[in-house]
């Protein structure tokens, strides 16, 4: 049996680092076992769903490489799911409730006042026909609810092993409302027969609606999937990220200059067994997935770890790989420069900066004690620079002026680059050339 497994966003706003950790591994299970990667647009809400939301979902996937086999919207396929619903109907799965939401908030509190859980108490059920009859002249519209069976659903779970939820302890999902529009659990195992899903791998916040929906699948069909709940992200203080998600938004970490494999190997391996580690490519990532490997306890996403991760990268990454964007960032300088700065960069768009100090004029920064010891070497400097003047031009200075370490560098660093840090001096002064070098050193814009 082959691996069928889907990633399933509501286009209702923009994917974030908790969502796409979900889209991640079901993509890296799926080409590890060489199955087939489903995306499904969850658009059934009419009002909230977006074509704007869906490109985004599809940009964001295409940016990280988590490329889908086949793609489909639930909003073509309502009549499948209006089939499912009159299948259940005729099964006495699926009754009609007259409640208005204030009538069900009432029975909350008092559920609640005498300690109770506040689970639907199933009056619906014993309405007759003239009482539906009459609530429908009121110009009350039925929404539906499915009746649980009251028993244990057990699973046993890639992630969390043997699950039970005793549905008796929960209410009766809708699947309708009042309007007519589906609510998204009736859709979801509709569309997991009909696509023939063999893994449903999501976050752990679905481990409940799974108990429902096991009951749901039994009773429209024999087709069971196998599920997986991974734990939800946390902050690196252990805290939610649910108020900081915006910030955490896929666009946004594009937009920050983020590399996909830096986000795509941190959320592989956070809450895993694994070391975090940066991976050049998803194959690599894939290969190395596996659900024993996930444990239990919340994922601690840490942006500093992600930016640490994305400097490594950058460190390893050969020039063929980001030409093109260098040259869209306006770097000059080709092969030689990039291995001559990639090590002191953390983001792409960093590489600017030092192209920017390299080839376009500026004046570097001479501290007045420094003029006379910088206007010396200045003269000092042979007319044609390479990687080994530096070590020959500074000895000479040591031995002139009897500057030492700190003393005998760092202006010269300063003044050549204006930067305290950055890449080899050797190599760096001979991207400048001597003409200049020698006019940085003597306090002049060049
Ligand atoms: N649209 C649902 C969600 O985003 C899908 C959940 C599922 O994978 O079944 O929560």
């Amino acid at each position: 049996m082959s691996v069928i497994a889907r990633f399933a966003p509501s286009p209702t706003g923009k994917l974030h680092v908790g969502n796409v950790r979900t889209a991640l591994l079901n993509w890296l299970y799926v080409r590890e076992q060489g199955g087939e990667f489903i995306l499904r647009i969850d658009d059934t809400d009419l009002d909230r769903s977006t074509r704007e939301y869906e490109e985004g979902i599809q940009t964001d996937l295409s940016w990280l490489g988590l490329n889908w086999d086949r793609s489909f919207n639930q909003s073509h396929k309502f009549e499948i799911y209006d089939a499912a619903a009159d299948k259940l109907r005729k099964m006495g799965l699926l009754y009609a409730c007259y409640d208005t939401p204030e009538e069900l908030d009432r029975q909350r509190k008092l559920l609640s006042l005498q300690k109770k859980p506040p689970v639907y108490d199933r009056s619906a059920l014993e309405l007759t026909d003239a009482q539906k009859k009459a609530y429908e002249e009121e110009g009350r519209k039925p929404h539906w609810r499915f009746k649980l069976s009251g028993d244990i659903v057990s699973w046993t779970d890639m992630v969390r092993g043997e699950q039970s939820i005793q549905t008796a302890s929960l209410s009766d999902p809708v699947l309708i409302r009042g309007d007519g529009s589906y609510l998204y659990t009736l859709p979801s195992v509709v569309d997991d027969i009909d696509a023939k899903i063999t893994h449903v791998i999501r976050g752990e916040d679905h481990v409940t609606n799974s108990g429902a929906q096991i009951e749901i699948f039994r009773a429209l069909s024999d087709h069971l999937p196998t599920f997986a709940h991974t734990p939800l992200l946390v902050g690196k203080d252990g805290k939610g990220l649910s108020k900081r998600l915006g910030s955490l938004s896929i666009q946004q970490l594009r937009e920050d200059g983020l590399e996909p494999m830096a986000v795509n190997s941190l959320l592989a391996k956070i809450g895993t067994s694994d070391p975090v580690e940066i991976r050049d490519n998803l194959a690599q990532l894939s290969s190395e997935f596996s659900f024993d490997k996930i444990g239990r306890a919340p994922a601690r996403f840490d942006e500093d770890e992600l930016n640490l991760l994305n400097a490594k990268l950058l460190h390893e990454t050969e020039y063929a790989e980001v030409k093109d964007r260098l040259e869209a960032l306006g770097v000059g300088g080709g092969e030689d420069f990039w291995n001559l700065i990639r090590a002191n960069i953390s983001k792409l768009g960093d590489a600017a900066s030092w192209s920017v100090m390299a080839f376009a004029p500026m004046a570097g920064q001479i501290e007045p004690e420094d003029a006379e010891y910088c206007a010396l070497a200045a003269d000092a400097l042979p007319d044609k620079v390479t990687d080994e003047t530096w070590s020959t031009w500074t000895a000479f200075l040591k031995e002139t002026t009897g500057r030492k370490g700190k003393g005998l560098f760092m202006p010269l660093r300063l003044a050549l680059t204006g930067r305290a840090r950055g890449p080899e001096m050797n190599k760096m002064l001979a991207v400048l050339g001597a003409e200049k070098a020698r006019a940085r050193l003597k306090g002049l814009r060049a």
